[in-house]
């Protein structure tokens, strides 16, 4: 049996390059299946991610064109974390695999072919890597490159150059399920679960239309989540960092008492001053981090659900 491929791909305001891009995806389907990798059975899911433009109009006229379009649309923007994973959620008992993929165009499409293989070679995770950057701008390439690091290095750990390109069997998807997390970064999750996986390169090409949603304030969002949902080496930072200061105030009490003793202690207001304000810096800073992870349990105990779907084309066609 033919595996069936879902192809999920998350759109918000995307009325400029959804046209042109949405027939690429079909094709590449139609590919695969012709060339006898997939079953004809396969589809382009689109995950509307409550855009104000005519995103979802065209999504649904698409998907009365052709039945291998379909899609879902979100009750509101959520960000495209949750978007992705309304629609593998959607998808995971529908078909074999999903291959989650930007509408932007600039992920190449044609690395699903090695994706498709490596699944077929028995590899149920298969990372979209990026080979070069050399048509982003050197600031987004900068911050991106920076970003994969400090999120190694808080204990993070992601794929370096690895963004949400990637093919996912059904099978991990039915164990990803079970993480109920509200606070999600997909790139840090989906390693958690196992199974065997590997990685494909490409190069990653300028977007077709339109225009980028994620600047630099929301990369730095997505990767303060990111650390502080997998990782609690910030804390552990902190706590070192405390301690040292701890040792340094000791020792500094001493050589204060020994001055006092010694009589020879000036009026001390600079350094007084000094002090209350650095650790009053300090704590502020520390609260800040605990306070974030407080947020996090905060927000995880309300168990709300993580994405809403307010319509489905295949819906539509049942009542019709
Ligand atoms: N996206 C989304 N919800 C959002 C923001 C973006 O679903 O709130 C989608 C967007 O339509 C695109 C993908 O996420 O398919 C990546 O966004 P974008 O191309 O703007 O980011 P960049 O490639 O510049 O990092
Ligand atoms: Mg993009």
């Amino acid at each position: 049996m033919k595996p069936i491929l879902y192809i999920v791909i998350p759109c918000y305001n995307e009325e400029k390059v959804l046209p042109i891009t949405a027939p690429m995806f079909l094709k590449k389907i139609t590919d695969l299946s012709a060339a006898g990798k997939i079953s004809d059975d396969s589809r382009v899911l689109f995950v509307n991610d409550g855009s104000k433009d005519s995103t979802w109009n065209i999504i649904r006229d698409l998907s009365r064109e052709n039945p291998h379009y379909i899609g879902i649309c979100q009750s509101r923007n959520r960000g495209h974390q949750n978007a992705v994973l309304a629609g593998l959620m959607e998808a995971k008992d529908r078909c074999d695999i999903t291959i989650s993929i930007d509408c932007d165009g600039q992920d190449d499409i044609n690395a699903m072919d090695d994706m498709v293989d490596a699944y077929l070679d028995g590899c149920e995770v298969v990372y979209g890597v990026r080979s070069k950057r050399d048509t982003d701008t050197f600031f987004k390439r900068f911050t991106a490159e920076g970003f994969y690091k400090l999120m190694n290095w808080m204990g993070a750990e992601v794929v370096f150059n690895h963004a949400d390109y990637r093919l996912i069997s059904s099978r991990v998807l039915q164990e990803f399920a079970n993480f109920k997390e509200v606070n999600i970064f997909l790139r840090g999750m989906v390693p958690l679960v196992g199974f065997k996986s590997t990685s494909v390169y490409y190069e990653r090409a300028e977007r077709l239309a339109g225009e980028s949603h994620y600047p630099l304030k929301k990369m730095l969002a997505l990767a303060f989540d990111g650390i502080t949902s997998l990782s609690v080496k910030p804390i552990r930072l902190i706590t070192g960092f405390g301690c040292m200061v701890s040792l340094l105030s000791f020792i500094a009490v001493i050589w204060a008492l020994i001055r006092q003793f010694m009589g020879a202690t000036v009026s001390g207001w600079a350094s007084t001053i000094c002090i209350i304000c650095f650790m009053g810096g300090v704590q502020l800073v520390c609260l800040g981090v605990i306070g974030e992870y407080i947020g996090k349990i905060y927000m995880e105990t309300k168990h709300r659900p993580r994405y809403i779907i307010s319509e489905r084309t295949w819906e539509e066609e049942s009542e019709a």
